[in-house]
């Protein structure tokens, strides 16, 4: 058995990983890098491997940068199928069709630059729509959580529930060789124990070997009923200024969970049922929906909602704006609203719309609900910046800033040290999908026979 690393390695974006075992090679995600153009250009460099090789891809969850990478490695050769849970599935439609449409703009804005500097060579994108959708047309087993799926003879692989985003997994593969077998979980990004839609992370009674991620293996997250109090805190102070509360959020999970907070806080009381409420992303609208068909990833209580006709993202005054019109048409309300929008990290999107009219205004407050990289407007808003360039436009920081970072969707140091030593037997821990000082401060709190940092593209003989 042969373990290799080639994404996610002293990094968190971009994850991927190939096991090789009984002449099979499996790939464990196909991930984007992440957050800055050089790391574009990185993202058509060579795997490190032959795309046409790999016999099958288990895929960990829908977010971009485990799944953003799929179409290229099609478009490189890659004809196996791609295992992974339902709920991943359709949610993983929306992110590759979506950063396929990205990357073509990106691809004719670049060619457009060029022209005008003389240049006609054709630029061609990371990858067409055309790929993104041979890649979802690979898709074939939908794994169960805690059901074996049979790969090939003697390779079985177990989808476990993390708790990190709906459909998300950790995947158990196990190897039989000559009667003995041997097993390595895939942790997938674990999910913060305790949020009010999803399961809590499951873990297998046993593995002998573990890749797991890090991402706040430095860190602990403030409680949730405290980050709720403080939100909602948040949005009546701002009302009672009479300006809007701006939410740079997610699609995926984290603006299913503000509905949640937000009915949670209309039904006792504690907001009035008068908040207008703009889920302003196209993306977000449709993830919402896919929630309902899964009540197999939901918390029971969640699910049994749904079950009886009930929704916890339905309230009085949600506006969902899909088209560019409607979402324009928010740039005219000047308080009592509180409107989502992506990007998360402000770098693109229809929030730095709501931004150029919010943003200046004293009355209003911008909340940040997730982790924000260096470099990006969301992370010069909350480090203080007086003033960010948006759309070319210099706009004066003076609207209230919060950061709530209790909503995280990754697990905490504490979380992370958790779900290991609810594993046993395990000979060797391999940490990826961190920042090099989190995944040291995680390795002291481990207590593991051997724990490896691995390089891009080091590999292993277990
Ligand atoms: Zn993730």
């Amino acid at each position: 058995m042969k373990l290799s690393f080639h994404g996610a390695d002293r990094d968190v974006t971009g994850s991927c990983h190939l096991l090789e075992c009984l002449g099979k090679r499996i790939l464990v995600d196909c991930g984007m890098r992440q957050g800055s153009r050089e790391l574009a250009r990185e993202n058509a460099e060579p795997f490190g491997f032959d795309p046409a090789s790999i016999d099958l891809v288990l895929l960990t969850h829908a977010h971009l940068d485990h799944c953003g990478r799929l179409p290229l490695l099609v478009k490189r050769g890659f004809r196996g199928e791609i295992v992974a849970t339902a709920a991943t599935h359709e949610l993983a439609r929306l992110v590759i069709a979506d950063a396929a449409h990205l990357q073509e703009e990106e691809a004719r804005r670049e060619a457009r630059h060029r022209r005008r500097g003389g240049d006609e060579d054709a630029t061609e994108p990371l990858y067409s729509l055309v790929d993104a959708f041979a890649a979802l047309g690979q898709f074939g087993h939908a794994a169960s959580y805690g059901a074996p799926i049979e790969l090939a003879p003697g390779i079985r692989a177990t989808f476990l529930d993390a708790g990190h985003i709906l459909g998300s997994a950790s995947i158990l593969v196990e190897v039989t060789e000559r009667g003995e077998t041997r097993s390595v979980l895939f942790s997938g990004d674990i999910g913060n124990a305790g949020r009010p839609l999803l399961r809590p992370p499951a873990t297998p009674a046993k593995a002998d070997f573990i890749v797991m991620e890090s991402t706040y293996g430095d860190r602990l997250h403030r409680p949730m009923a405290a980050s709720i109090d403080e939100f909602q805190a948040t949005v009546s102070a701002t009302f009672a200024r009479g300006g809007n509360v701006i939410i740079p959020t997610f699609a995926l999970e984290r603006a299913q969970e503000i509905l949640y907070f937000l009915h949670q806080a209309i039904e006792s009381g504690k907001l009035p049922a008068s908040a207008q409420v703009f889920l302003d992303s196209p993306m977000a609208i449709s993830a919402t929906e896919i929630f309902e068909h899964h009540p197999e990833c939901l918390e029971p209580a969640v699910a049994a909602l749904f079950q009886h006709g009930g929704d916890p993202f339905r309230l009085p005054n949600l506006h969902l704006a899909r088209e560019t019109a409607d979402s324009m048409a928010i740039n005219r309300i000047t308080g009592g609203a509180i409107v989502m929008a992506g990007a998360g990290m402000c770098t693109g999107g229809r929030i730095r719309h709501h931004l150029r009219h919010n943003l200046w205004r004293r009355e209003c407050s911008v909340i940040f609900v997730g982790f924000a990289a260096i470099g990006t407007p969301a992370r010069q808003i909350i480090d203080g910046a007086h003033s960010v360039t948006l759309l070319g436009e210099h706009i004066p920081v003076r609207a209230q800033i919060r950061t709530i970072n209790g909503f995280s969707a990754h697990a905490d140091q504490q979380e992370l040290m958790n779900w290991h030593r609810g594993i046993g037997g395990s000979r060797m821990t391999f940490l990826v999908h961190g920042e090099p000082a989190a995944m040291t401060s995680l390795a002291a709190k481990l207590a593991v026979p051997r724990i490896e940092m691995p390089m891009p593209h080091q590999a292993y003989d277990l």
